[in-house]
């Protein structure tokens, strides 16, 4: 056996009920065996290869980050509060001409930070791909979405292929087999960055690309009431901004629609399942902070999975997020900390309690989901997978609390990480 993990109180992440004084029992990454309120003579010794026995503490699934930019850690701090969304994007493409290394190294220490915190997945927005090794080698697993970018039609295929040189370097040349990116640790998948920066040519030769071969698409998307403006009528800040970088727009004129809309019924609609349970989590939808018009409807449709951000949401000072509303169209929700850019850390336990602080009505319970079993749809994994976060029991906190009390108090007075898991390996261990 790889690990034998005894705790006073576990959320099964099948069901996210909690159960009380637990072993598991853990085998090849997975969970093979939950022994409840069972007495183990002689302690865990000889159980397994490893053994961890925490008396007062609470086993969670790991968190998955739904939505991150790890190649843009080195800009930690750097870039000041206020900034308009435009202003903004400025500061990021200026932050991104330092050296190499310095990149590489605050990338490696947002992996760190991710696995201090609890967290075991990531779904993370790259340029060139670097983040696949470093999350590699930090046990993290998840996706690395490669971003692909630029309005002008003509230009599409040639940044198709320049992602593609980057997916072959991490893949190898060998011929692609359907499906074989599910079975790796950390798939690559792709990202066309946004409908203000992307054109309909690339977002359709990516997404039909991701659906053949069956990898995750995520794309930012209704972010802001500028880019709702834009893309309708290519007007606005935005073109403003384009004219001002001589970003070439390639005759775009607008589509007289919203992009929430317009992606998922004028061009993704033939390749998304429609009226099933399971929606289309691959897609990963980041923001929609915006909905309108048939937004909704077409959210309700396909059900893909939508990414709250609640730090980097505040820290552009949008409206309220539309929780009720996604929540209601039953589209597969999901937390994300966005880029230290725009958040001061990766702590999903600290999105939670910001999601919580910004709408106190929301359901803890439909909010941890939102930072753990939820984006496993997305990388498609079990619940017996062995991606676990033990956190201390919060002080007070009687043995016989309910599952509501426990993950307040771990809200409201925190509680240390005793050990992040990752398939079976103890990654990351306080004690
Ligand atoms: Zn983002």
């Amino acid at each position: 056996m790889q690990l034998a993990l005894r705790a006073s109180h576990f959320v099964d992440p099948a069901t996210f009920e909690l159960k009380r004084d637990v072993l598991l029992l853990i085998e090849g990454g997975r969970i093979v065996e939950v022994i409840e309120k069972g007495e183990v003579s002689g302690g865990l010794t000889g159980l397994a290869e490893n053994t961890l026995d925490f008396e007062a503490a609470l086993v969670m699934p790991g968190f998955v980050n739904a939505h991150a930019h790890l190649d843009l850690s080195h800009m930690h701090r750097q870039i000041p509060r206020g900034l308009s969304f435009d202003e903004w994007i400025d500061a990021v493409i200026a932050g991104r001409q330092v050296p190499g290394e310095q990149v590489r190294n605050a990338l490696e220490q947002a992996c760190d930070r991710l696995i201090a915190s609890g967290t075991t997945s990531v779904i993370d927005i790259s340029t060139d791909g670097a983040s696949h090794a470093a999350m590699l080698e930090h046990n993290l697993s998840g996706v690395v979405a490669l971003e692909v970018l630029g309005l002008d039609p003509a230009k599409a295929d040639a940044r198709m292929e320049h992602a593609d040189a980057i997916l072959r370097k991490i893949e190898g040349e060998d011929k692609f087999i359907v499906g074989a990116a599910n079975n790796q640790p950390v798939q690559i998948g792709f990202s066309p960055h946004a409908p203000y920066s992307t054109s309909a040519e690339l977002y359709l030769n990516v997404f039909g690309r991701c659906v053949g071969e069956g990898r995750v698409c995520t794309t930012h998307v209704a972010e802001t009431l500028d880019e709702q403006q834009f893309f309708r009528i290519a007007e606005g800040p935005l073109r403003d901004f384009c004219d001002r970088l001589g970003i070439p727009m390639g005759g775009f004129t607008g589509w007289d629609e919203s992009p929430i809309t317009t992606m998922l019924w004028e061009w993704f609609a033939p390749w998304l399942k429609t009226e099933t349970e399971t929606g289309n989590p691959q897609l990963v939808l980041v923001h929609c902070n915006y909905p309108q018009g048939q937004d909704l409807d077409h959210l309700k449709r396909f059900k893909p999975t939508v990414v709250w951000c609640p730090r980097s949401h505040a820290y552009f000072g949008h409206e309220e997020w539309p929780l009720a509303d996604m929540l209601a169209a039953g589209v597969n929700l999901c937390l994300g900390t966005d880029s230290l850019a725009s958040n001061d850390d990766l702590d999903m336990l600290g999105e939670i309690r910001a999601a919580k602080r910004a709408q106190p009505q929301a359901d803890l319970t439909t909010l941890f989901k939102a930072a753990t079993i939820n984006g496993r749809k997305v990388l498609n994994l079990g619940a017996d997978i062995a991606d676990l976060c033990v956190f201390g029991l919060p002080l007070g906190v009687g043995a016989d609390a309910s599952l509501d009390r426990i993950l307040g108090a771990l809200l409201i007075q925190g509680a240390p990480v005793f050990a992040t898991i990752c398939r079976g390996h103890v990654a990351a261990r306080a004690l």
